[in-house]
């Protein structure tokens, strides 16, 4: 009962965002009705040969929200907590999030209701293969475009692109994004997602006169995203003065050197063994004195519960969803700049699209070329967000909302798709 209502309001969620959206816009009814509802939603029944013999069965989605730009894009997550009605929010969300970058896809997500650490490495094969059989006419470099998401790697996206090939007899990689380097993948993708965040930071310094040596960031998470930024951020001259992993946080107002950090990180240790600075708790961290509030790590971390705390100038969401509806209405209150996910993140779904355009032309490019191609993305979407947030007053997320819904209702119009 517990779970149906916070899953019901993840969705919700998203909705009320549509709605607001609708509102600036003064878009039309038929318009809202269409992006309230996925185009199309699977649910299937995985069976899956454990190494003992014996038969299990697993329940896998796909929902596919708006296609109107493009083909559908969005991750696949394989988690014991995955449910439609969160599934049917992300898909939501990579809809607004292409939109608002201005990439030709529509949006997507699935995943397996599945506990993958306790499946051995030949029963996370069968399974992602299992999963694309199941799945496999709803997708297609054409049609619908997965990616990895939590707990899938690029070694799942290689079985399942592999699958897909060997089921529908064509060579497509673009199938799926995300693929490891030797077999379609793209040069610049790992940091894709902590640069794209990072050239979003630049242009923020611009419009608030942010001077790096005088900023401080706090970077919550120190995985692929947060240690990418926080590398960048730091050889732009700001000052990180604060870090967390699972394990802890730690803070230091002289600030760290994220190299030493991530050294350290990959010798398999963690934050709470790191011996500089101050060891406080994960929670702490959040509401410390800072300039610049990075989540980058898990969704819903940033609540009606702590906002009210948090001293941070700017919030840049590197992670998806870490501020909840209650908390943003706060943050705005509090005159705090939150730059949303579906704009800050973005990187990692951009280069994803170049990885898609490689795999088309069959033509691969440099990392050099990658970066230089997702910069002006990334500045013209911020520059465009920022415009719309002064014309209409309103915060960076609700135009970053506005600009995406409006793009997608113009493309539905255009192909006729609302009389
Ligand atoms: P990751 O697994 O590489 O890193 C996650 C980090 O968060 C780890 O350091 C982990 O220890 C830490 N963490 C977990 N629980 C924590 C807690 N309670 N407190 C503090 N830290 C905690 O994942 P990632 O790929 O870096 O993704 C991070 C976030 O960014 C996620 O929300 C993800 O959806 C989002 N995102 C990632 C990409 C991408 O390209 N990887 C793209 C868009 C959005």
């Amino acid at each position: 009962m517990t779970f149906d209502i916070i899953f019901m309001s993840l969705f919700q969620n998203a909705l009320k965002q549509l709605e607001a959206a609708a509102e600036i816009l003064n878009l039309d009814k038929a318009d809202v009705i269409a992006l309230s509802l996925p185009q199309k939603v699977v649910e299937i029944n995985i069976s899956l040969l454990r190494d003992d013999g014996k038969i299990e069965h697993y329940t896998g989605f796909r929902v596919q929200h708006n296609d109107a730009r493009g083909p559908f894009k969005g991750g696949l997550r394989f988690h014991p907590d995955v449910n439609l009605d969160e599934i049917k929010a992300l898909a939501f969300w990579m809809s607004i999030k292409t939109a608002v970058v201005d990439i030709p896809f529509g949006g997507a997500k699935g995943g397996i209701i599945i506990d993958p650490s306790a499946l051995s490495e030949s029963e996370l094969q069968r399974l992602s293969r299992a999963f694309i059989g199941g799945i496999k006419e709803f997708i297609g470099s054409q049609k619908d475009v997965p990616a990895p998401d939590v707990n899938t790697t690029q070694q799942i996206m290689a079985w399942m692109v592999d699958e897909y090939c060997k089921l529908t007899g064509q060579n497509d990689l673009g199938v799926i994004t995300g693929k490891p380097l030797v077999y379609g993948g793209s040069k610049g993708r790992e940091p894709a997602t902590g640069q794209g965040g990072f050239y979003v930071l630049e242009e923020l310094a611009k419009k608030m006169n942010l001077i790096p040596a005088h900023t401080s960031i706090i970077i919550q998470g120190f995985g692929n995203v947060g240690g990418h930024f926080a590398l960048l951020a730091r050889e732009g001259g700001y000052k990180i003065v604060g870090f967390s992993d699972s394990s802890g946080a730690i803070y230091s107002q002289d600030g760290f050197d994220p190299s030493q950090v991530m050294e350290f990180k990959k010798q398999g240790k963690t934050i709470s063994q790191y011996s500089q600075g101050d060891k406080i708790s994960n929670e702490e961290l959040l509401i410390k004195r800072c300039d610049i509030l990075v989540p980058a790590a898990l969704e819903d971390v940033i609540t009606a519960e702590n906002a009210d705390q948090i001293k941070a100038k700017v919030i840049l969401e590197l992670a998806n969803g870490p501020t909840t509806t209650e908390a943003d209405k706060i943050l705005r209150q509090k005159n705090i700049t939150v730059v949303p996910d579906v704009l800050a993140n973005a990187g990692g779904v951009t280069v994803s699209y170049f990885e898609w355009v490689q795999n088309q032309t069959g033509f691969y490019w440099d990392e050099k070329t990658v970066l230089e191609r997702l910069h002006p993305i990334m500045v013209n979407s911020f520059e465009a967000v920022w415009q719309m947030s002064k014309e209409k007053n309103i915060d960076l997320r609700q135009a970053a909302f506005a600009i995406a819904v409006k793009r997608i209702a113009e493309a539905m119009e255009a192909r006729g798709l609302t009389q």
